[in-house]
């Protein structure tokens, strides 16, 4: 039987793939901090990036991100069988694999990140407009809807624990 794959190597493949592609922790946290300042007075971009990275470190994202970067390298390389190749590499809008991929990660933190996916996705918002820049060569079917929704997820998470924050400062000023 093969060994496991152990959950610091499974973390330090997705950092990675992630930076291999151009995709730096902080480039997902702009774009977590643009959906979420209009809701979080004082937001920056720190806390985004540590929220981010949160995210990060669930399996189930490591898994989804791998799987996604992998499917848009092996479609760069011309690499996949017919007609997923012409699918993938064409990024053709009827597949939606990509973004069924993306809601294995949204599925994790609830219906504001979906609301905030569904958002960023529509304005390519950031890095999300580098990545579907088509006359590039590369393939980002998959990474630019994963970018997506690592930035919706984190801004769901900050959405959540801001309300915790909020409920206690109000049970502190009751007391
Ligand atoms: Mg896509």
């Amino acid at each position: 039987m093969a060994p496991f794959v152990f959950s610091s190597e499974l973390k330090q493949a997705t950092l990675q793939a992630l930076h291999d592609r151009g995709v730096a922790v902080e480039d997902i946290a702009e774009l977590t901090l643009f959906l979420q300042k209009p809701y979080v007075p004082n937001l920056d971009l720190e806390r985004c990036v540590h929220n981010v990275e949160q995210v990060l470190e669930k399996r189930e994202v490591q898994n989804a991100i791998l799987t996604g970067i992998e499917l848009d390298l092996l479609a760069e390389k011309k690499q996949l069988s017919s007609p997923l190749q012409q699918i993938i590499e064409k990024d053709e809008s009827l597949y939606g694999i990509d973004e069924i991929l993306a809601l294995s990660i949204l599925n994790l933190y609830g219906s504001i990140s979906y609301t905030n996916y569904g958002y960023i996705d529509k304005l390519k918002h950031g890095i999300l407009q580098h990545l579907n820049d088509k006359s590039t060569g590369k393939v980002h079917t998959f990474l630019d809807d994963l970018v997506g929704a690592i930035a919706a997820a984190a801004a769901g998470r900050i959405a959540h624990r801001y309300r915790s924050e909020e409920e206690e400062q109000q049970r502190d000023s009751a007391d």
